[in-house]
């Protein structure tokens, strides 16, 4: 494999070392790995058709001359998952997760510990350093330990106490610095320097960069296979893999985008594509610094010195020239860069797992949270090919998300009395965990699919009766004989519409007070809605409405 490394500054090409991290020519540490384009252009697509999916499939894009497969752990080769009920309730269809979770030790960080640690055991490397908001040690750590490298992981002490106990069960010697990330770093180079040891050097780091490529390419093979290719290439080559109109990240340094965004380049430049994907980067609202400077225009970010998040793995407050370099791929791309509150990154972490059985940790939900926003704000289009990179797994943050109450209790009595079988005390405490009476709502829409992701909605937020009619002469019936204590109205209906439907509630005093809430998927003549005021509580565009705001309403409706 052909492989060279040139400097950013002064464009001087040199053969790759890991261990030489300055250009020899200006000294500069901002360097990109260039290959032979043109003979894997070549050959690449039919090679790759017969390899394993995982990361090495693309071994002749990444900077490890000879893989070893006694290395591997399996990194890579992660799904891509359609996000059905997210894009019923974002009414943007095509929203598919890049579940990076699914990597050996939960992040997409052992994408850049495989890489790293493949060319480190290539070069003789025996010890490193690295400073960590948690998960790029974790991975280290257990690529390290295969390759019996030594890690010295320093993190800061906010970094969660099971972040920091999996760093040291590998067996890395776990540094704690009492103090920012940033700051973390500064200890951990300094440490380095004086033991002349190999450092992580987050995007300096050129392993690090094109290991996050293959994300990109595998996001461009699966997507294919799941949705083909477009068909407007009118005249042009026909490209073979199929891109998406959007890629989402959530971002610390932004390392995990600038090596996406090469991917896609390199795909371009192959012509194994034939258009760019716009590129939403998304940061926790505590620490912004990208976010803030690019609303200015500005491609150098001004650092925020004290990170205000509860999200640690997003804590970079300064992230230098890897900034300057993503600002211009944004750019490029017509993408964006976002905040998102950590309440917002909670709840989405929350709506997340509820409606697609996808437990993420808060920093994979700040991407999740970003899309929401983008989509609201229309920059997203519901027509658009969405693909979010689900950056990582849970981590204990369930009281932040959670509250209390999460559980019930079962107690089982230790021995039954004797004028009770065993079956009556485990009744009578299975009656406990089961109020008698739960806030009781009609459904009434013609779509069963409409009604299935109201129902999906409610369960996912608590206990409720649910009652459902596919229309309204049905559910006019069963609002009148059930009395819910809330009705969730489709407006067009066949047969019986939910303007009639609503003016038989409102005729009725058993029924006149019952509070409505209309879904509807039409867009309201003034008149109509001259029919509808006084008349309901909320009108809810379908598709439009998050199940957030929406429960919110329910909530406040039942009282
Ligand atoms: C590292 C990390 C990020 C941020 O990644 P960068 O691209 O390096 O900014 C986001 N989410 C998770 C779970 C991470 O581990
Ligand atoms: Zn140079």
């Amino acid at each position: 494999m052909s492989f060279v490394v040139k400097c950013l500054d002064c464009g001087h090409t040199t053969p790759y070392y890991p261990a030489s991290v300055n250009c020899p020519r200006c000294n500069s540490q901002w360097r990109d790995v260039e290959y032979d384009y043109e003979a894997i252009a070549k050959t690449m697509p039919a090679q790759i058709a017969g390899r394993p999916f995982d990361m090495w499939r693309y071994r002749e894009l990444l900077p490890v001359r000879s893989p070893n497969p006694v290395l591997s752990l399996g990194e890579g080769g992660t799904p891509l998952i359609q996000a059905v009920n997210l894009g019923m309730m974002l009414g943007c269809p095509n929203i598919y997760i890049k579940d990076e979770r699914q990597g050996p030790t939960g992040s997409f960080k052992d994408r850049q510990a495989a890489v790293t640690i493949a060319a480190l055991k290539e070069a003789g490397i025996t010890e490193m350093v690295a400073a960590s908001t948690g998960n790029v040690a974790i991975s280290y750590s257990a690529y390290a330990a295969r390759a019996s490298i030594k890690l010295w992981a320093f993190v800061t002490s906010l970094v969660p106490a099971v972040k920091m106990r999996e760093i040291a069960l590998y067996g890395s010697q776990v540094v704690k610095v009492t103090g920012s990330y940033d700051q973390a770093k500064q200890v951990a180079a300094e440490f380095a320097r004086q033991r002349n040891l190999y450092q992580d050097m987050g995007a300096r780091t050129l392993t690090s960069v094109e290991a996050m490529k293959t994300i990109g390419y595998e996001i461009a093979e699966q997507l294919t296979a799941l949705i083909g290719l477009n068909n407007n290439h009118a005249g042009k080559p026909r490209p073979i893999w199929r891109m998406p109109d959007w890629y989402i990240q959530s971002v610390s340094g932004g390392m995990g985008p600038l090596g996406v965004a090469k991917s896609f380049h390199e795909m371009k430049q192959m012509g194994l594509i034939d258009k760019l994907p716009a590129i939403a980067v998304i940061q926790a609202e505590g620490c912004a610094p990208m976010v803030q400077a690019w609303s200015l225009g500005k491609d150098k970010a001004e650092p925020v010195t004290s990170p205000r998040t509860h999200i640690e793995t997003l804590a970079t407050g300064d992230p230098g020239r890897t900034y300057t370099l993503l600002y211009k791929q944004v750019k490029e791309s017509g993408g964006t860069f976002e905040s998102v509150s950590d309440e917002e990154a909670f709840r989405a972490m929350h709506v997340l797992a509820k409606m697609e059985g996808i437990s993420s940790e808060p920093a994979a939900a700040v991407g999740f949270a970003g899309l929401f926003k983008l989509v609201r704000a229309g920059v997203i289009k519901s027509t658009d090919v969405v693909v979010v990179n689900c950056t990582g797994h849970t981590m204990p943050a369930e009281p932040f998300v959670l509250g209390d109450n999460w559980a019930r209790n079962v107690v089982l009595p230790s021995q039954a009395r004797k004028d009770e079988t065993p079956q009556d005390g485990l009744l009578s405490a299975l009656s406990n965990i089961a109020p008698d009476r739960f806030p009781r709502v009609a459904i009434v829409d013609d779509s069963p699919e409409t009604r299935r992701l109201i129902r999906r909605i409610l369960q996912s937020q608590g206990n409720f009766t649910i009652y459902e009619a596919s229309g309204g002469k049905e559910g006019l019936k069963i609002i009148n004989q059930e009395r819910p204590d809330l009705v969730i109205l489709d407006l067009m209906m066949p047969e019986m519409d939910g303007f009639s439907v609503l003016d038989a509630l409102k005729a009725k005093p058993e029924t006149a007070s019952i509070p409505v809430i209309v879904a509807t998927a039409k867009e309201l003549t003034a008149e109509e809605k001259g029919r509808l005021k006084g008349q309901i509580q909320t009108l809810m565009q379908k598709g439009d409405f998050l199940s957030d705001e929406f429960l919110e309403e329910v909530r406040t409706l039942l009282g």
